[in-house]
């Protein structure tokens, strides 16, 4: 039975006194939970018993940016609009998406979910911005791995391991990761028509010498959200493009247009359309699912889910067209047995399916999460022998 963890108690330690609060935790044996802004706490397999979450709300500071390396370290509760604010005046960027749905996200929490949006498409994922992080682990011993540049490759790569652990290994101080130099322009090209000629444009347009930042499949009802389509016209592409100069936008854009048959319908926006946060609130009470199947058709994968035939239109889908990296969100009156068949749906295609959030807890057990591997279990093991770090939150596991 899962816990409701906005009912636990927070502490909100200052950067000095971290070492000594998870001792404490430690010698009382007590269950606790990393946490950035804890916004989004609540996704994920829940916490099965009671828990102190030790928020790292107040270690925000940003320690150095070293702009001439392209590397930046920071506190793990720093926000990440903060942090882009930052980055900006001297003309660099961390390259991720900002924070679908309400609120902002601490750089601590993204990397421990591990997951970003589209921008993957061109830049590497966070686990691989990361280059360098130290720690708490649970019994209150601390550690560091990697460094802060981007050339250092001795010790453990502990930074992958803490990428995407959901908070279930240890408690992460501070973060070092690599930025970008921000592109000065970007524009944005909406494709909409028939599904086959966009399938079609989308394969042309991986091969072509172009290199946009996303190519993101939208299904029609995240278009209409987006205000991007007036219904009944299908999934759409959105193309991010990006470059130093405008002309070079112009060409990109041209060059986009040549490889689109005319039956296809390409309208250029200067402003993000996805760019609206609260156009991205996840529907109160609905599923919100994490899927990857590289090279699967969407519309073939999704069709039976949204029972429509249109096949994407059922869903909110935002699908990565290269990664095969998609978040879907599902009214809640979508069965939990139409979940679970999408996912076998998609390990049979070589794929994953995590179930970040369902519309109650009868739900989300009808879905359980996949048991961890030997491997898992045992890097738990080492790092969390007592088992007090957010129990329940290893997908399956102890
Ligand atoms: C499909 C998808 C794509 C996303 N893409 C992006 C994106 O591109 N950019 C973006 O900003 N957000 C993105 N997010 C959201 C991102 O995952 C959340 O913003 C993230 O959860 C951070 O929020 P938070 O600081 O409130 O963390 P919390 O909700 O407080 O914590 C989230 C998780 O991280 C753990 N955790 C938090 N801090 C630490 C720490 N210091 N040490 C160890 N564990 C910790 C917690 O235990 C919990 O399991 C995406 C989400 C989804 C579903």
């Amino acid at each position: 039975m899962g816990v409701d963890t906005t009912a636990t108690p927070v502490v909100k330690p200052e950067p000095g006194e971290l070492g000594e609060l998870v001792r404490d935790l430690c010698s009382a044996r007590r269950h606790w939970m990393p946490s950035g802004l804890g916004n989004h706490l609540h996704w994920g397999p829940s916490v099965s018993v009671e828990t102190t979450t030790l928020s790292m709300a107040r270690c925000n500071r940003l320690l150095e940016h070293a702009v001439s390396d392209f590397t930046v370290t920071v506190e793990a509760g720093l926000p990440l609009q903060v942090l882009q604010q930052e980055l900006g005046r001297t003309g660099q960027w961390l390259a991720v998406d900002p924070p679908p749905g309400e609120g902002d996200s601490s750089i601590g929490g993204l990397v421990a979910r591990g997951i970003s949006g589209g921008l993957q498409h061109r830049y590497p994922g966070i686990r691989d911005q990361l280059i360098g992080l130290s720690l708490w682990r649970a019994d209150g011993v601390a550690a560091k791995a990697g460094g802060r540049v981007v050339k250092n490759v001795a010790g453990y790569d502990l930074m992958r391991l803490f990428s995407g652990s959901w908070g279930s290994l240890g408690l992460m101080q501070t973060l070092t990761l690599r930025t970008y130099p921000l592109p000065p322009a970007r524009c944005w090209a909406l494709v909409q028509g028939p599904f086959a000629e966009l399938a079609r444009l989308r394969a042309a347009l991986l091969r072509s010498s172009l290199t946009p930042e996303r190519v993101d499949w939208w299904s029609e009802s995240l278009a209409r959200r987006h205000r991007c389509s007036d219904g009944g016209a299908g999934p759409l592409l959105c193309i991010g493009l990006a470059s130093i100069a405008s002309q070079a936008l112009d060409d990109q854009l041209a060059a986009l247009s040549r490889l689109a048959p005319s039956c296809l319908r390409l309208e250029a926006a200067e402003q993000d359309p996805s760019g609206s946060a609260a156009a991205w609130q996840p529907e109160r009470g609905g599923w919100l699912l994490r899927l990857g199947c590289p090279g699967a058709d969407p519309v073939a994968l999704l069709d039976p889910v949204s029972g429509d035939p249109h096949g994407l239109t059922g869903g909110e889908l935002c699908w990565g067209a290269a990664t095969g990296l998609a978040d879907l969100r599902l009214a809640a009156s979508v069965r939990p047995a139409a979940v679970a068949d999408l996912r076998r749906r998609c390990r049979a295609a070589g794929g994953f399916l995590v179930v970040l959030q369902a519309p109650d807890q009868a739900a989300r057990e009808a879905v359980p999460s996949t048991p961890p591997d030997a491997v898992s279990l045992a890097i738990k093991a080492a790092f969390d022998p007592l088992k007090l770090l957010s129990p329940g939150r290893l997908p399956g596991g102890p």
